[in-house]
């Protein structure tokens, strides 16, 4: 049986590392009262958010439960986090610069030959690039949450990221969800106007400025259902910056139905569906079923593209109940997801 002992006495430091093209990241190693007996896991977030989006108000984290399982668990401030400074950030550049110099670093700091990641939305993008690209041998399980190679959207996003995206950036560079409790500039105030006439589904303002900006649910990153209040007040400080470029590049993934690299760099290749994924990792795929910024059907796609590759090695999961981050900060998750991620991370390969 998985420990679900939450542990409050964790040892925490900051470890700054340097990707690839000189850009300051950081990871955060988190401890509990007992050392580790498996190996590292490197947990990545996604866009606009930070390492912290997996340390809800919850009783059991699945930090909480890594560490009580036994993991060494490493949380990574790629360059999308809202942590780090701003910038005009792309997969390309995460995929090249960001994760293999993470991965880097964690093996030098633990000294371990491997270890194992779990990585979400758009750090899963990037990472599956990186992947895929064969920039992180070191890594051997990877652990997918509801979008990997191929991106598919609802078909209100479609056409919010064909028609809306190109409008918004005529005023603006970026999004940031915070504009919701605080709007300093005419686009700012324009778009948080725009949110409030159109949704209605809660009174947190940061809540719905996440669902405009990332999805077309109301809401469309969790379901309300699926959080406790702590945590849904909580989601107010994670949500930040976010450069319009970044919707730039996932639209043209969407259009094409899998991730493409958008700046011609040296070492990835121009459409990561058309080579055979250079990576020996097992990848479990994670989708909630009513995920409305990445439909579930992103994941099962991709799952059954690296089973082409090499039959019954990798493994996809459906949460018939989850929508895409409560996966991780849902008030159940501890019970219902957490035991899942558990048993692919200890599976020998
Ligand atoms: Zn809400």
């Amino acid at each position: 049986m998985p420990k679900q002992t939450q542990q409050k006495n964790f040892n925490e430091r900051i470890v700054p590392f340097t990707a690839g093209d000189g850009f300051s990241c950081n990871l955060i190693h988190v401890r509990g009262d007992q050392p580790p007996v498996k190996g590292p896991v490197l947990l990545v977030h996604g866009a606009g958010v930070r390492g912290n989006i997996f340390r809800p108000p919850n009783e059991t984290t699945l930090v909480d439960f890594l560490s009580a399982n036994g993991y060494d668990v490493w949380l990574s401030n790629w360059r999308a986090s809202i942590d780090l400074a701003p910038n005009d950030w792309t997969l390309d550049q995460a995929a090249l610069y960001d994760h293999p110099a993470a991965v880097q670093t964690v093996i030098e700091e633990t000294g371990a030959t491997e270890i194992k990641a779990i990585i979400h939305c758009q750090g899963s993008t990037s990472f599956t690039m990186s992947a895929i690209a064969g920039l992180v041998p070191q890594v051997k399980t990877i652990i997918s949450n509801a979008v990997s190679l191929h991106p598919i959207v609802p078909r209100g996003s479609r056409i919010k990221l064909s028609v809306a995206v190109p409008l918004v950036s005529l005023m603006t560079d970026h999004l940031n969800p915070r504009w919701g409790v605080h709007a300093p500039t005419v686009a700012a105030k324009l778009i948080k106007t725009v949110v409030e006439l159109t949704h209605h589904e809660c009174d947190n303002p940061v809540c719905k400025q996440v669902s405009f900006t990332y999805g077309t649910g109301f809401p469309a990153l969790w379901r309300h259902e699926n959080l406790t209040a702590a945590t849904h007040e909580w989601i107010k400080q994670e949500f930040g910056f976010v450069p319009i470029r970044f919707f730039n590049q996932i639209a043209r993934c969407v259009r094409s139905g899998h991730l493409v690299s958008v700046e011609g760099k040296k070492g990835l290749p121009e459409d990561f569906a058309a080579i055979e994924p250079q990576t020996n990792a097992r990848f479990s795929f994670l989708a909630g079923g009513k995920n409305l910024c990445f439909l579930p059907e992103s994941q099962q796609k991709s799952f059954e593209h690296f089973d082409k590759f090499r039959k019954n090695y990798h493994t996809f999961h459906l949460f018939p109940e989850y929508s895409h981050l409560d996966v991780f900060f849902g008030k159940a998750a501890a019970k219902d997801t957490f035991p899942v991620i558990l048993d692919e991370l200890d599976r020998p390969r």
